[in-house]
């Protein structure tokens, strides 16, 4: 196969400190094949060139190994809530092989894609949730169950807080990745952190050749249980955030 370059994704991720070999670049070829080819049916992405896809979605998923190495052991669980065609999940599991992850996604017709490229991509371990995170988040076996939560573009820090930090051991922690000025968002996002048994630790800034807005990871950790009554019924954390 072999057809299109991948060398920006490969100099991109040397640079993040994360060295992707001839399997794995082959491995993101065909995810980005497969992206565009059922972008065509369906809308799931709205990047589709080949240059832009490397930076603003392999690349910047990227960003997080070194915090998930930084935090955990390769073959931690890992949660991504609204993962939508795969960010950052799909990338972290090609880079990092032995982690266990979770995809969850509310939407039937993105599942499918997810469905048909873990499949292409013959990955061990992955598993894939079509559901609301309201709803998952109360089921025991994913009740603070994972060591690292991820989650890219989902909603503003408030409202991600309570669909995030439930699925979150007590000693794990939430890498949300956002952009823009995001200075407010964490003021505004505070009570809601704290109320879920979190804690606000660090915000990073991601620094990608190619990006034109200002992108952040901001790590949460959970410091204790998330009261039983949260994430509240779908739809409530985005129509009252815990502000
Ligand atoms: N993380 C991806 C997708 C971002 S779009 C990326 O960065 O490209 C946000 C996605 O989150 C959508 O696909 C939407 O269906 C999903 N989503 C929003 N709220 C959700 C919820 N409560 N539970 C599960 N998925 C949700």
């Amino acid at each position: 196969m072999a057809s299109i370059s991948m060398n920006r994704l490969a100099e991109g991720a040397e640079k993040l400190g994360v060295t992707l070999d001839s399997y794995q670049l082959n491995q993101f070829e065909i995810y980005y094949l497969d992206l565009v080819d059922w972008n065509n049916r369906i809308n799931i992405t709205a990047i589709t060139d080949v240059g832009e896809v490397q930076i603003k979605h392999f690349l910047d998923s990227l960003a997080l190994v070194s915090v998930i190495k930084d935090r955990s052991n390769v073959s931690c669980r890992i949660i991504d809530v609204g993962t939508g065609a795969g960010f950052p999940g799909i990338p972290l599991k090609i880079a990092i092989p032995d982690i266990k992850m979770t995809l969850l996604e509310a939407t039937t017709k993105k599942v499918l894609f997810l469905e048909h490229i873990v499949k292409k991509l013959a990955f061990n371990d992955i598993e894939i949730i079509n559901g609301r995170a309201e709803e998952v988040a109360h089921k025991l076996e994913y009740r603070e169950k994972f060591d690292i939560v991820v989650s890219r573009a989902v909603a503003e820090l408030a409202i991600l807080s309570e669909l995030t930090l439930p699925f979150c051991k007590i000693g794990g922690g939430v890498i949300a990745q956002k952009k823009g000025d995001i200075q407010l968002e964490l003021e505004q996002s505070l009570k809601a952190v704290e109320t879920l048994g979190g804690s606000l630790t660090k915000v990073g800034k991601i620094n990608l050749e190619g990006l034109d807005d200002e992108r952040y990871l901001v790590v949460i950790d959970k410091i204790k249980a998330t009261p039983e009554k949260y994430p509240r019924r779908s739809g409530m954390p985005e129509k009252k955030p815990l502000k």
